[in-house]
């Protein structure tokens, strides 16, 4: 069965990469089961790029700890493991990411649900060993009974969260590596560093200029060999850009395609023709958790929350014959062809 392959691809890494005053300096890593990358042109300021590879490190293997369901001891684990409903005073960060997690919810009438992480390791996404059969209705059914973003409350003052049901577990996979890009590019700022991308498992930042001082160009090709194939360039100028989609990440049975993206409402993996989209918003976090709400709304509900909260959105969709892309007025100014 041949699947879609939707490439990001950061364009201008292909050059020589040493223009006569700007120099690109590349950073990469593991981090959150997926890989890392940060270009940085090398300016005025001199760069000490083993003092920024340990410092970026540091920040991941700091949110890692904090955030991740796969650290048996991370502060996230703690809060899933426990099974009191008690307010838990939580780190600044992750009550932030959590706290977010919760306004997309509500912003997405629950497509996004950070609870839904019983759901997610039931279909064999999640940290917990599985086997690929399919659950039964009734199993899902009587999961689904202590999901839902509305058991989870917040004291802003004091920043702590308790659970209704006590057990109730939050999974930020689907925001967390936003955060990360987010906390990595605040890093640089604070450097002083002005030309920057960073790139956390396809989700990424472009600030300021290029060695070739343009803006950051990422194409996105739809590369499938039978259909016809699409061929945007984006604009990364200034803003950051995260996709989600059906090609990477799932198990097909029966012919049946078994998404990691759950509908929270139905408890099963997403099942429409929006095949993959792409969202712009100056914050990755933000951007992050939309396109994953956006996988699960569908395509026409898509466009008209992406217009009503100010983002801008590309979409394939599969039809008969292939794809069909459509995108908000919002995206426009970021395409370059
Ligand atoms: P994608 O880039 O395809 O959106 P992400 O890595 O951003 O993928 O997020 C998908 C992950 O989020 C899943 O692996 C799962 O852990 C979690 N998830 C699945 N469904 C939802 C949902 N409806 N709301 C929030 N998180 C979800
Ligand atoms: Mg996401």
């Amino acid at each position: 069965m041949k699947s879609i392959l939707l490439f990001l691809t950061v364009l201008t890494s292909v050059c020589s990469c040493q223009s006569q005053q700007k120099e690109l300096v590349t950073i990469n890593g593991l981090t959150m089961g997926t890989t890392y990358s940060i270009k940085i042109v090398a300016a005025d300021i001199a760069l000490d790029e083993k003092k920024i590879h340990k410092d970026i490190e540091s920040i991941l293997t700091d949110i890692n700890q904090s955030m991740s369901t796969y650290i048996a001891d991370s502060e996230l684990s703690l809060f899933n493991q426990s099974r009191i409903t008690d307010w838990h005073v939580l780190s600044a960060d992750l009550y932030r990411v959590i706290k977010h997690g919760n306004h997309i919810s509500m912003i997405s009438n629950g497509a996004f649900d950070i609870t839904v992480s019983p759901l997610v390791n039931l279909w064999g996404f999640g940290p917990d060993p599985y086997t690929r059969d399919i659950p039964s209705d009734s199993l899902i059914e009587s999961i689904k009974q202590h999901t839902g973003f509305e058991k989870l409350d917040f004291d802003e003052s004091t920043q702590r969260i308790s659970k209704s049901d006590p057990v109730v577990t939050i999974d930020l996979s689907g925001i967390a590596k936003g955060f990360a890009v987010d906390k990595i590019a605040e890093h640089l700022n604070g450097l002083g560093i002005a030309d920057y991308l960073v790139e956390i498992g396809g989700e990424l930042i472009g600030k300021g200029t290029n060695v070739k001082q343009q803006a950051w160009q990422i194409g996105i090709e739809q590369a499938n060999p039978l259909e016809r194939s699409v061929q945007r360039i984006v604009n990364l100028d200034n803003i950051a850009m995260a996709t989600s989609g059906d090609y990477r990440n799932y198990f097909e049975k029966d012919g049946v395609r078994y998404s990691h993206t759950i509908d929270p409402v139905s408890g099963k993996p997403i099942s429409h023709t929006l095949a993959a989209v792409t969202v712009l918003h100056s914050s990755a976090m933000h951007a992050d958790a939309l396109a994953t709400a956006f996988m699960v709304s569908g395509p026409e509900k898509s466009l008209a929350l992406a217009n009503e909260v100010g983002v801008a959105l590309y979409m394939l969709i599969k039809t008969d014959v292939g794809f069909e892309e459509r995108y908000n007025d919002r995206f426009k100014p970021y395409l370059t062809n």
